[in-house]
């Protein structure tokens, strides 16, 4: 597994996936995240966002055309934590749905889901050039291993051949949770995936959660291979560059936030 960091200065970054260990810089697509400075990519069917319509363009036409020469589409998705993934053939294909993920063969689309503290997940698959994007709260952990099966099942996918990034998100020195979560995590996923967190003052017991060793957990048992997988070492909930709920809101659902957006497509 190879540990990148995805901070920069700038309003998006984009990185390349890994295979044996090394970074696919030719003939691969790439994947990245905008940061709070980019403002918010917050989507919904019935709203529209201007901020987010320019900075995608900008990214699928970006200075660095596409495989073809030609700008990709993004292809939106509205999120609802669930382990809900498409795969899509045209930019359209996902019009008025709800879900968490989307995959696709075509190099002119770009899938586009969003995260402010939860992970994106992107995939890219070698052999058939299966590629996409996934939203990972901790509701929606799971996720991945249903991606990895809709790309098994519509196009063939040899999980041998695929390379899997592990976004931004909530990292455990951010996010603590109470007994209920980590008691579902530990039998859910893995034992080290929780552990204690000794506040000091509270009276019911608190956990520092790991979604990145859930979910490597997940990998490791549908049979990614470590040296095809990369890690994020950025953590939103500390890091002020990037967009966090948690950070921005203390919790509260009524206040607004920075969402990001994760994206992967054949943008350089
Ligand atoms: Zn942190």
């Amino acid at each position: 597994m190879t540990r990148i960091t995805l901070s920069c200065t700038e309003p998006y970054a984009v990185r390349p996936f890994y295979a044996g260990g090394k970074p696919l810089l030719h003939d691969a697509p790439f994947w990245g995240m905008t940061l709070k400075k980019a403002g918010s990519m917050r989507f919904r069917w019935n709203e529209t966002n201007g901020t987010r319509d320019t900075l995608l363009k900008e990214i699928t036409s970006g200075g660095s055309a596409s495989q073809n020469g030609a700008p990709c589409d993004p292809v939106p998705l509205e999120l609802i934590h669930s382990k809900i993934v498409y795969s899509v053939s045209s930019a359209s294909d996902t019009y008025g749905l709800q879900g968490d993920g989307i995959v696709t063969d075509r190099t002119s689309l770009m899938p586009v889901v969003t995260a402010a503290d939860c992970m994106p997940i992107f995939f890219y698959e070698r052999e058939r050039g299966v590629f996409g994007v996934a939203h990972s709260g901790w509701k929606g952990t799971g996720i991945v291993t249903e991606a990895i099966a809709v790309m098994r099942r519509i196009y063939g996918t040899d999980v041998k051949n695929l390379s899997v990034a592990l976004g931004p998100h909530i990292r455990s020195c951010c996010y603590i949770v109470d007994e209920e979560r980590a008691s579902y995590f530990k039998k859910n996923f893995c034992d080290d995936c929780v552990r204690e967190y000794e506040s000091g003052y509270a009276n019911a017991k608190r956990y520092r959660l790991s979604l990145e060793k859930a979910n490597l957990s997940l990998l490791e048992a549908s049979g990614v291979r470590d040296e095809n997988i990369a890690v994020c070492d950025d953590c939103t909930g500390c890091d002020e560059r990037f967009g966090s709920f948690r950070r921005e809101t203390g919790g509260d659902v009524q206040k607004p936030f920075t969402v990001q957006a994760a994206f992967c497509g054949w943008i350089r």
